[in-house]
């Protein structure tokens, strides 16, 4: 039985969500519901479509150039554990993943204490973009974020040092 994520649309080859090339997935359901937010037609739980990870999976494999896949929406937290199915299928890549979400990670650090996947999740993504968006903070000059109050969170310093470490992706590699 394939597992699923409920999407909007994928862009297959984005430079704006983050450093390199990267497959971007915009997942379906949001309720944040902040106000000027970019892609409100992903807020419905009910609309975009089913898409197998597989074959997610199977696209990516298919372009040396990515240098990771993003995870964006609508907010990707609210399919948690077949999004950490998705991720899984690229643990033995050299591809990199960033989330966007809605939560902060403070947030998420208490939701967790009741989700294994989130758990997991938190725990094996690289990058985390936290936060709604801000209209009152909104930045243009701001890269892969819309409003100031976002953060680039690096999760694997994170978790080593257990405490909050951002990132502007000056030391970005991959
Ligand atoms: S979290 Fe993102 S998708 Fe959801 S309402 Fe806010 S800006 Fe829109």
């Amino acid at each position: 039985m394939p597992d699923y994520v409920r999407i909007a649309s994928v862009i297959d080859d984005s430079i704006v969500d983050g450093p390199g090339i990267r497959m971007t997935i915009f997942f379906q359901g949001c309720a944040h519901n902040c106000a000027g937010c970019f892609n409100p037609e992903t807020w419905d739980f009910d609309k975009g479509h089913l898409c197998d990870i597989k074959k997610i999976y199977n696209a990516a494999m298919e372009n040396p150039l990515l240098s990771g896949i993003t995870l964006s929406g609508g907010d990707p937290i609210y399919q948690v554990s077949n999004a950490l199915k998705l991720i899984e299928l690229f643990e033995n890549t050299n591809l990199d993943i960033i989330c966007y979400t809605g939560f902060t990670i403070e947030e998420l650090f208490e939701m967790e204490k009741n989700n294994k996947d989130l758990q997991a999740f938190l725990r094996k993504i690289d990058y985390l973009i936290d936060g709604k968006f801000d209209i009152t903070k909104k930045d243009i000059s701001l890269k892969f974020r819309g409003s100031s109050n976002q953060r680039i969170i690096d999760m694997k310093k994170t978790f080593k040092e257990n405490k909050i470490i951002t990132t502007d992706f000056s030391d970005y590699s991959n």
